[in-house]
């Protein structure tokens, strides 16, 4: 996972934070030392979603002095799915379990999500920003840009003088991001994500730098391949229910055959429910009533 440090004119901004363990926090502290700096000299951090591993340290560069900034709308969702009261896994856990999820596999999952928690720092306070508006990140101009889709909210950041991209998770440039439907998402996930993704293709941009894998130029070139990728899938999700009626489990395992976490049971899932979805809203397929629910082709 990449953070970004920013250096202008009036100081230092942070792109996305890390997650919070022991080994990520001492990678940080010597990132910083490198560029001759400590956390207390980060005045910014600016995390594009509310994913652990990209919020989660922001807490300990909030106690350093730094302030905090998400894209307004992210911020109640980051606030949901990180309390406490973890209503938001809970309520996966039965959508889930709708879905067609094993019980065993369901609990694993909640049980991983849960633990990730203790890798997210508090926040006392998160400072918004609207989509459209220009951030000041150590004397920089960087453009808040809403990408829906790899959650309701991320957002990216153009830096319009420099022709920069901060990508987030939103376009990465080896794997493609998760794209998952739950049940307190936005209708149409995948149809936000690749109206987000056809939109951010035309910015004029020459260099790429995101949250996951090295940075690259040709934006364009990886935006293509990644529609022409959700095309592929969007066609093997009609291939996987074919004349059958199917729960979305059943389809997911077609279309993942290996999963080898309580995490990837959960992307892999939700993705699939979040091209079902797709198909659902443009006539392709139905879904039916019922425990669990069962999807058709029309
Ligand atoms: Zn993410
Ligand atoms: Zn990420």
């Amino acid at each position: 996972m990449n953070a970004y440090l920013i250096e202008g004119s009036s100081g230092y901004a942070l792109v996305d934070s890390g997650l919070h363990t022991a080994d990520a926090e001492s990678v940080l502290r010597a990132a910083l030392a490198e560029a001759g700096i400590t956390v207390e000299d980060v005045r910014r951090v600016f995390v594009t979603h509310l994913h652990p591993d990209h919020i989660g340290m922001a807490g300990t560069l909030e106690r350093a002095g730094a302030e905090v900034v998400m894209h307004a709308p992210e911020i109640a969702n980051a606030r949901r799915m990180w309390s406490r009261d973890h209503s938001m896994i809970d309520e996966t856990y039965a959508w889930f379990e709708r879905h067609g999820m094993p019980a065993d596999v369901d609990r694993g999952m909640r049980d991983a999500w849960l633990a990730m928690g203790q890798r997210v720092d508090e926040i006392a306070k998160i400072d918004e920003a609207a989509d459209g508006e220009t951030l000041d990140l150590g004397g920089r101009r960087e453009r808040v840009v809403w990408t829906p889709g790899h959650t309701d909210y991320h957002a990216v950041l153009v830096d319009e003088a420099e022709r920069i991209l901060f990508s987030g998770d939103h376009v990465l440039p080896r794997i493609t991001s998760n794209v998952g439907l739950y049940p307190y998402s936005r209708e149409d996930p995948l149809g936000d994500f690749l109206g987000a993704l056809r939109a951010v293709r035309s910015r004029q941009v020459t260099r790429v730098l995101p949250a996951h894998g090295d940075p690259f130029d040709d934006l364009p070139g990886r935006v293509d391949q990644i529609l022409a990728h959700h095309d592929d899938r969007l066609r093997a999700t009609l291939d996987a229910l074919g004349d059958s009626e199917r729960d979305a489990y059943a389809v997911c395992r077609t279309l993942f055959p290996v999963l080898r976490s309580a995490h990837e049971e959960r992307f892999a899932l939700a993705e699939t429910l979040a091209h079902l979805r797709y198909l659902e809203r443009r006539g392709k397929v139905r879904e039916l009533e019922g425990l669990p629910a069962r999807w058709v082709v029309l």
